[in-house]
């Protein structure tokens, strides 16, 4: 601009401006190098470092306009106003420039004042010097002061963020499970030394190597798993989290572990996975020692049991003893307490079963409706002892046994004993914790699936227990259900048993309302029904033209020892591998008369004398 002052006039020929506006040489040439040295800085200067810089055209600045102004008529320069703008800037270089401003400001002063400045002068000269250095000061060092603020929380945030990493590694570093982290290419990026410990890797040789090569999953039958059991590959692909205990790794130097896994996605969408195992060879194996255990128990304390409960049996019964009146109610409790001694035996010895495999699964066409109905019919004595209304929906309308079946027909290919064995579980648990009220049982199918619904109006189970109900030993503990006995076996039986027949158990409950136990199986079409029974009567034709078994030899060892030992007293809870009829359940009013005189007990039994209360 003030070279353009200077310049216009002999460019235009004309007195473009005139008297206080006129630019002298010297501020012409001043305004020349700095215009000059802002060119030069503006392309050459480093973009950090532009503070020395910018001082550097900042002093320039305030020469020439100091010029300027001194060449133009000092106080009365029209180019006070470009000394104000040019003060204003000065504490962009803080104590600095707004200490430079103060000296060139103070030493014009003190200049005038040598030279008798009028007081006009002087004020004007004082206005114009240190109004604009108080300016400046104002809103440079509000913003520096904002400045710093914005500075200090940052590195606050920083520092706490730094801290709370440390934190994270320090808990990662020194927990006793394996923490594996992985992107979403399956590439390692971070591995504790626990996990380097179990599977024999160091964080070296570990991280930017694909999982699959250092994490070597292999499936129950030691295979090496696939797109559809990997568990990482699952949440990768559909970012929900999954756990499992079925799987065992091969460590470097071969070693096999068994693995407790759960994997869970990083980030939604998911960006990656982390893998946090724990080896639980040990673990596994003393479980497994205490399975046997409790398997060969049961089952040879069992037979000395039946005799017991026999014996019993025998001694209540009319037409086989005669005993005094107080003798009887003794025996009834001795009875109950082996009838309950029994069956905890049984679903001992039935859970040892589905957890070491030798549950066996012999799947055959069923008509559910019609064999809940045969289920049902054997439980209603037992409900109306209780003066519960039981109702079988599917043939709740029918008026005789003619039509009863005109329900629905829904054919399931599953194992009926397991079917039989899930299906009175949970209807006989919805009479035993029904005080009053109904049990309905229900039938309804979807194309691909068959649901057995039990629903009671009984005690209900409170919204915290019901994750747990399918647990082996779970009980809820409370006050309706102290009273009432049982081994918390049954239902983690009846999930063990609808998941060999592929199917599932849930529940839906309130508390104090009543339940409902919902069983799904999968069902099969009326055609596919059709051809599996006739495949199987096929199959049943040939074996009895060429018997495959050869008949058992007196004093020959029975295959199944948990069969051939039935009990004379069975319960539907007991029924397990056993046929149909085993489901009519014994009552407590009327002795049941034993099928075969009891053989002679094998061993003493201590027997527990519990309540009535405590009966299934
Ligand atoms: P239990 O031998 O104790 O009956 P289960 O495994 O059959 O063992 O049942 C586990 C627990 O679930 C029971 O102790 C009981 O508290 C609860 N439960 C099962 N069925 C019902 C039901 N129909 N209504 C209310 N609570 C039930």
């Amino acid at each position: 601009m003030v070279l353009g002052i200077y310049f216009l006039p002999s460019v235009l020929q004309t007195d473009f401006v005139s008297g206080a506006f006129l630019v002298s040489l010297p501020s012409a040439i001043l305004a020349g190098c700095t215009a000059f040295a802002a060119m030069v800085a503006y392309i050459f200067t480093p973009k950090k470092q532009t503070l020395i810089p910018s001082l550097i055209l900042y002093l320039l600045l305030v020469a020439t306009t100091a010029n300027l102004v001194m060449s133009t008529g000092e106080t009365a320069s029209p180019f006070i106003a470009l000394w104000i703008a040019v003060a204003l800037f000065a504490g962009v270089f803080s104590y600095t420039g707004l200490g430079i401003m103060l000296v060139v400001g103070g030493s014009y002063m003190a200049y005038a004042i040598f030279n008798n400045a009028t007081t006009d002068s002087l004020l004007i000269a004082a206005l114009a010097a240190f109004a604009p250095l108080v300016a400046s000061f104002i809103i440079w060092h509000s913003k520096t002061t904002r400045d710093d603020q914005r500075d200090r929380a940052y590195q606050e945030l920083a520092s706490e963020l730094s801290h709370e990493v440390n934190k994270a590694d320090v808990v990662i570093n020194a927990i006793d499970d394996g923490v594996v982290a992985v992107d979403k290419k399956g590439v390692i990026q971070l591995i504790n030394p626990a996990a380097q410990r179990i599977i024999g890797w160091s964080s070296g040789d570990a991280v930017g190597l694909s999982y699959k090569s250092v994490v070597k999953l292999n499936d129950r039958q030691d295979k090496p798993v696939n797109v559809s059991n990997d568990p990482i590959e699952k949440v990768l692909a559909d970012g929900k989290e999954f756990s499992t205990d079925e799987l065992s790794a091969s460590t470097e130097s071969g070693k096999k572990v068994l693995l407790s896994i759960v994997v869970s996605p990083i980030g939604r969408p998911s960006t990656g996975a982390i893998l946090v195992f724990r080896d639980i060879t040990k673990a596994k194996a003393a479980e497994r020692e205490q399975a046997e255990f409790i398997s060969t128990a049961s089952h040879e304390m069992r037979t000395p049991v039946a005799s017991i409960e026999g014996y019993l049996g025998l001694a209540m019964n009319p037409s086989t003893a005669t005993i005094d009146q107080r003798a009887q109610s003794y025996i009834q409790k001795a009875h109950e307490s082996a009838q309950h001694l029994g069956r905890l035996f049984q679903d001992l010895l039935d859970v040892s079963k589905t957890e070491d495999g030798r549950i066996g699964n012999n799947p055959s066409v069923v008509n559910v409706v019609e064999f809940v109905a045969g289920i049902v019919e054997g439980l209603e004595l037992k409900a109306k002892e209780k003066g519960l209304r039981f109702i079988y929906k599917p043939t709740s309308g029918a008026r005789s046994v003619t039509d009863r079946f005109v329900a629905p027909v829904y054919y399931a290919n599953v194992d009926n004993d397991h079917l039989r064995e899930v299906v009175s579980n949970l209807i006989e648990n919805a009479i035993k914790y029904t005080p009053t009220g109904d049990v309905t049982v229900d039938i309804s199918a979807e194309e691909d699936e068959v649901t057995i619904s039990i629903a009671d109006s009984g005690i209900g189970i409170p919204a915290e227990d019901i994750p747990h109900l399918f647990q082996k030993f779970y009980r809820v503990d409370n006050s309706d259900t102290r009273e009432i006995g049982g081994t918390g076996l049954g239902l983690y039986l009846c999930r063990r048993l609808a998941e060999v027949m592929g199917g599932s158990v849930r529940v839906t409950s309130e508390y104090k309302k009543g339940s409902t136990f919902y069983l799904d199986i999968p069902r099969i079409e009326a055609g596919e029904a059709n051809r599996l029974m006739e495949e199987a009567t096929i199959r049943a034709e040939q074996a009895t033209v060429h018997p495959a078994i050869t008949p058992i030899q007196p004093g020959q060892a029975l295959p199944d020892p948990d069969v051939a030992t039935s009990t004379p007293i069975d319960t539907a809870q007991g029924a397990l591998l056993k046929p149909q009829s085993a489901v009519q359940p014994p009552t407590s009013t009327t002795p049941p008369a034993p099928i075969q005189p009891p053989t002679p007990p094998r061993a003493a039994v201590q027997v527990p004398v519990r309540g009535p209360g405590e009966t299934k």
